[in-house]
């Protein structure tokens, strides 16, 4: 057992040796912005952090090499920077692929920002000065949504930085890594595995603590264009880091209580965003109430004795489910027919159930957690898109069911010639088209549409879409009908025949009732494109997008014992919910852990029909 743990104290060096190449790579990668005599271009504007000083040349160098590099939204990171808030920059920022990655959120230094007129017009930012530096973060993130293509970071010699506070920095991580708490947590792995081997391997556990202190002169010394203020007191701030962090919090909390008191003398909310979002809560909480009252049977549709696709009556239950996603009230039934086996949500939704359990989904309340997961399953698609590139080179692509856009967005770095438009039942689709992602925005069904656009497209995308729509018979054939000769059908189906859809029961990510509603056979799905005219070039089965089975299996557990107060359950949110599921999630986080390695191996390694998740076709139109 010593002999285990006295490794661990030279794993941390090797750890800290490599990570300290990482980040001074990504440091020195960063450009210097040179020195300009043009005038500032009238249609760039600066959004500048309390206490940072932005001088006249400093605009103007900002914005000749925004003109010149064609760029919308450029964070401008002060040579200045602290230690610490300097390495977070390397941490958060890949500055290899930012500017040309698509997907990621919006990261920088978050002291500065030049920002284009009319990128700040379409992302509803109206004030322009007196942020805090987690306000920036938010603006940072929304401003690259909407220029996604064209974001990128820059040092700027002669801005200075505000004063650097503890506090701060650690309320601009948790912003940050709101959805990836584990980055936060990542950082004291090292320091707990340098105590130990202090204990049991003396030399390489002091060596480890050596390191770790002069790791900022490692990475921010010499050819770097950054020079840190505290760079040679680094160590000092290192070894104190925990103490700073209190003073800071309490001399902040003290300014907080201080703000919040004049507030409420002046008969206003002490912190008027949190108020707001309480107020939403509040109000959306009476609108699911009300709701809810009103009865769960209206939300059902007229159950069917037939199947949707054969119309075989030899059906059996499949699965008896609530929501497992959102735990919103309500059960479900999966039927299969015994003749085709097709797998279908029995009685469907009506179309009152469906403004219910999709409310909040992706948009409202949620828009945050579920733009996240979106843009993550869309970067993963990348690779999808490429796929077609052996059969066809679109010109014209239509994403059907894009809500969104973030499909397009993702596929734009693939096909950066291509016109994507998208189709969606929601009114999110125009949101899409003013962040620039779809060329245009189509609010409605393909079935509907097709007839209009037919010969439009040299592809027709449909992702995880033929499940979640009410007669994928009819999508087909809009498809046919939409498509020219010689055109592309791409979509992706979950496998719903797989073993882990059977073994993990209601836990399985795939059923995800009630947004889906139809599981096709992979081998019904084939016939029917062959019977349409459109025959497949490309099969490939693989895992589920996004997090993977095992992961999302187990946080359906944690959210059945212990969930997150929402708006539509019963119980409201309080300080013993909040305590259950952080107590449940500290104590399944080795399994999270195991559970995504899992994952992230079947991702790689399984494509075999018995246990892939989803299967992607490609076909084509025949003549
Ligand atoms: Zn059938």
């Amino acid at each position: 057992m010593r002999s285990v743990l006295g490794v661990l104290p030279i794993l941390v060096c090797v750890g800290l040796m490599v990570n300290g190449v990482r980040l001074r790579g990504r440091l020195r990668r960063l450009e210097t912005l040179p020195a300009s005599g043009r005038p500032v271009d009238p249609d760039h504007e600066f959004l500048v952090a309390a206490g940072v000083e932005l001088t006249e040349p400093g605009r103007r160098a900002a914005s000749y090499h925004a003109s010149r590099d064609k760029l919308d939204v450029l964070d401008l990171v002060p040579a200045d920077l602290t230690v610490e808030r300097a390495l977070d920059v390397a941490r958060m920022v890949d500055t290899r692929t930012y500017r040309a990655d698509r997907c990621v959120p919006g990261r920088g230094a978050f002291q500065a920002l030049l920002v284009r007129s009319e990128i700040l017009d379409a992302a509803g930012i109206e004030r322009r000065e007196g942020f805090d530096p987690v306000e920036l973060v938010d603006i940072t993130e929304r401003l690259k949504l909407f220029a996604a293509g064209s974001t990128d970071l820059a040092v700027l010699p002669g801005l200075r930085a505000a004063r650097d506070d503890a506090a701060m920095r650690v309320r601009v991580q948790q912003r940050c890594y709101r959805f990836t708490r584990r980055f936060q947590v990542f950082p004291f792995i090292p320091q707990v595995c340098t105590a130990i081997g202090v204990h049991v391997n003396r030399p390489w556990g002091l060596a480890a603590t050596a390191l770790f202190w002069c790791q900022p002169f490692f990475v921010c010394a010499g050819r770097v264009p950054l020079s840190p203020r505290d760079l040679i007191r680094s160590p000092i701030v290192r070894l104190l880091g925990g103490v700073l962090f209190v003073v800071h919090s309490v001399r902040a909390g003290r300014a907080q209580a201080v703000r919040a008191a004049e507030a409420k003398a002046a008969g206003l909310p002490a912190d008027p965003v949190k108020h707001a979002a309480r107020q939403r809560r509040a109000a959306s909480r009476a609108t699911y109430g009300r709701d809810v009252r009103a009865g769960l049977d209206r939300f059902l549709g007229e159950e069917r004795d037939d199947c949707p696709w054969c119309g075989s009556t030899d059906l059996s239950v499949r699965l008896d489910s609530p929501d497992m996603f959102l735990r919103k009230p309500g059960r479900f039934r999966l039927e299969g027919c015994a003749h085709c086996g097709h797998v279908f949500l029995n009685p469907p939704l009506s179309r009152v159930g469906h403004e219910f359990y999709d409310r909040d989904r992706y948009d409202g309340l949620r828009a945050d957690v579920g733009e996240r997961v979106l843009a993550v399953i869309a970067r993963d698609r990348r690779g999808q898109a490429a796929a077609v590139r052996p059969f066809a080179v679109p010109r014209s692509w239509l994403d059907v069911g894009c809500r969104y856009g973030h499909f397009p967005n993702a596929a734009r770095e693939v096909w950066p010639a291509t016109v994507f438009d998208g189709v969606d039942v929601a009114a999110v689709v125009q949101e899409g088209v003013s962040r620039g992602w779809l060329d245009r925005g189509w609010r409605g069904r393909l079935p509907d549409l097709a007839e209009s656009v037919a010969g439009h497209y040299d592809v027709i995308s449909k992702f995880g879409y033929l499940e979640r729509c009410d007669d994928p018979s009819a999508e087909l054939d809009a498809v046919t009908k939409a498509l020219p000769a010689g055109g592309h059908l791409v979509c992706e189906v979950a496998n719903a025949e797989c073993h882990q859809a059977r073994w993990l029961g209601r836990f399985w990510s795939g059923w995800a009732v009630p947004e889906r509603s139809h599981f096709i056979p992979v081998e019904n799905l084939l016939a029917a494109l062959v019977d349409r005219g459109l025959r497949p070039v490309l099969v490939r089965y693989a895992a589920p997008r996004g997090p993977g089975d095992l992961t999302i299996g187990l946080l359906f557990v944690v959210a059945a014992i212990a969930p997150r107060p929402m708006p539509w359950l019963r119980q409201a949110a309080g300080p013993v919910q909040s305590v259950a599921w952080a107590v449940m999630m500290a104590v399944v986080s080795p399994l999270l852990a195991l559970a995504r390695l899992l994952d992230r191996l079947a991702r790689r390694r399984v494509h075999r029909p018995a246990f892939a998740g989803t299967c992607f076709i490609i076909a084509r139109r025949e003549v």
